[in-house]
């Protein structure tokens, strides 16, 4: 309906370990670093956190649900296929993208440098203009497991209007 306006919210957390040679993948950008990160994809916790937003804008049920860490066929898998998949959901369909927002949270390794490398990477997978993509990126204190890089955890939120 015209004015329909749609609110979703992401979560995701992926264990950490040292890795040599390393390396992450973080919002569809490999980040190089001595650590990798344990999953049945490849493990982006940023783009798995926004297709859950994706997914409960709608109320499309969630990653885990589409594509289960039980199926070998997502074994490794990139997750920017994941991202073109919901996006191409039916239920989808009647609404455009009008913002997302992530908070990455890693004590290792440091994200200041990769933020603009992964916001444009953003901008591309959900074609949004930049003032459309907010990437914040901050460390967790030392503090739990976050903080002493045995994971890494992302939030999202996106905001859907009506087309
Ligand atoms: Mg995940």
């Amino acid at each position: 309906m015209p004015g329909d306006g749609r609110v979703g919210i992401g979560f995701d957390i992926h264990r950490l370990e040292p890795a040599d040679p390393g390396g992450i993948v973080l919002g569809g950008v490999t980040v190089p670093c001595p650590y990798r990160l344990i999953a049945h994809s490849d493990g982006d916790v940023v783009l798995h956190a926004l297709c859950d937003a994706l997914l409960g804008a709608v109320g499309a049920g969630d990653l885990g649900e589409l594509f289960p860490d039980t199926d070998a066929a997502h074994a490794g898998r990139d997750s920017c296929e994941f991202v073109r998949e919901v996006l191409a959901l039916p239920a989808l369909a009647a609404f455009r993208l009008v913002n997302l927002d992530v908070n990455i949270i890693a004590q290792q390794p440091r994200l200041g440098p990769h933020k603009p490398a992964i916001r444009a990477r953003l901008q591309e997978l959900f074609e949004l203009t930049s003032d459309r993509v907010g990437v914040k990126a901050r460390s967790h204190e030392q503090v739990d497991a976050v903080g002493e890089a045995r994971a890494i955890v992302c939030h999202a939120a996106i905001l859907l209007a009506a087309r």
